[in-house]
């Protein structure tokens, strides 16, 4: 087991430590968000046949050379397509047939002119404009053809994927499946929220900010309950969590007489990977992983900011792994420091932030204390701040990287167009 490494090492050792998950099949109305976990080749060209593109008349351009607005060109309307049906015969020169949008083009003809374009009456229509070969027509896979492969296996499916599919006749698609993680809080001060906090029990804040920080990376959390402070029950709640792809906990992994995280995974057979990152908050996180098809196991700090943090820097790009993302980190940007910090050297200080966009830049702005107990300033938070391990002092004005936590943060009160 490593200890006091790096966040860097120690992102690099969960994530190398984490696999792919395998596949499943489900209906294609239920993929949003999903990662593709299949080549999709189109079974179908689009559109099939050449198309009109307008509602007017499908003529050859050949018989227009010749129309000006004075002396429009007349043609014989000798039939009409429907959208949805085919053309009943061939059209012959000096004929024009009415279509409509999305109507198959009849052979013979080449081009479709808008009916704005031209004057029908009864059996003729005249038409004073000489359009484009081609002009107002959809060609036959204009859009994909049988055999392209149109989504590759990796791809994020968004509604215009679930719409392509669709389109090709895909209801089932096959994709990675989504994490299952199972959480647990452990201590025995801890109680449900309503539960009763006399004596000085706290709530156990974190089953419900990890749970949907869960949620919102599409993993599928499921709660295992709280621990009471002994190897027992710790270690009857690890058991029952050894079936999901990961396993998070809470509290416990400190130096307290009381922190019995480590002890009992070791006796459950784990591998503990390392115990320690040199960062605050968070600093006694432990990563285990289990033999074969065991999960992966992050003993969070029990601190609800450290937990949450924690979460955020390394459990929530191994459950994008799991599930098959390749872009595994939330965004960052550079900010300006909107008042000095400071701090010992050592570990990187990740300061809780807000964001506000100033003369095209950003200035990063603390949320207040930074203690690892006030999750109210996590709740404040758009983003955290690096504050690098080796510096003490970041000046107002100087610039630092922030991650943004905020999912919402690039979204405006202002239409901006
Ligand atoms: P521990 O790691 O057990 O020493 O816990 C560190 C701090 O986090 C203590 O103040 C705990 O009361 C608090 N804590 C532990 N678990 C939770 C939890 N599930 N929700 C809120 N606070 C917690
Ligand atoms: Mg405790």
């Amino acid at each position: 087991m490593k200890r006091g490494i790096s966040v860097s090492e120690a992102r690099g050792l969960v994530l190398s430590a984490t696999p792919r998950l395998g596949l499943e099949t489900l209906p294609a109305g239920e993929a949003l968000g999903r990662v593709l976990g299949e080549d999709v080749v189109a079974g179908r060209t689009l559109p099939p046949h050449d198309v009109s593109a307008m509602d007017g008349f499908a003529l050859r351009a050949a018989d227009l050379a010749a129309a000006a607005p004075a002396a429009p060109a007349v043609l014989r309307v000798a039939f009409e397509v429907a959208a949805g049906a085919a053309a009943a015969r061939t059209l012959a020169p000096g004929e024009a047939a009415r279509i409509l949008t999305g109507a198959r083009m009849p052979p013979g003809a080449d081009t479709v002119v808008r009916q704005e374009d031209a004057r029908r009456e009864g059996e003729r229509v005249s038409i004073g404009v000489v359009p484009r070969l081609g002009e107002n027509v959809r060609p036959a896979g204009e859009e994909l053809r049988a055999g392209e492969c149109v989504l590759a296996a990796g791809r994020v499916l968004g509604p215009a994927e679930l719409g392509l599919l669709a389109s090709l006749g895909r209801t089932i698609v096959s994709v990675r499946q989504r994490p299952r993680v199972a959480l647990l809080s452990g201590g025995d001060e801890l109680v449900e929220p309503d539960g009763d906090t006399a004596g000085g029990r706290i709530v156990s804040s974190n089953s419900y900010s990890l749970a949907a920080l869960c949620r919102r990376v599409g993993a599928e959390p499921r709660y295992l309950g709280l621990a009471r402070d002994t190897p027992e029950s710790l270690e009857e709640k690890l058991r029952a969590g050894l079936r999901a792809d990961v396993l998070v906990s809470s509290a416990g992994v400190s130096v307290g007489d009381r922190d019995y995280v480590r002890p009992v995974l070791e006796r459950l057979g784990a591998e503990l990977v390392f115990w320690g990152v040199e960062m605050r908050p968070g600093h006694p996180l432990v990563f285990a992983r289990f033999p074969a098809d065991g999960p992966l196991v992050f003993g969070l700090p029990g601190n609800p900011v450290s937990a949450m943090v924690t979460f955020e820097l390394f459990v929530r790009p191994a459950l994008r792994k799991l599930a098959g993302h390749t872009a595994l980190f939330r965004p960052t940007l550079r900010a300006r420091v909107g008042e000095t910090l400071r701090k010992a050297p050592g570990r990187v200080h990740f300061v809780r932030v807000r964001l506000e966009r100033v003369d095209g830049g950003y200035l990063a702005r603390s949320t207040g204390s930074q203690s690892s107990g006030v999750l109210r300033s996590m709740s404040l938070a758009q983003g955290l701040l690096v504050f690098p391990a080796e510096a003490s002092e970041l000046r107002e004005g100087e610039t630092a990287v922030v991650q943004v936590l905020d999912d919402e943060f690039f979204l405006s009160e202002e239409p901006g167009f």
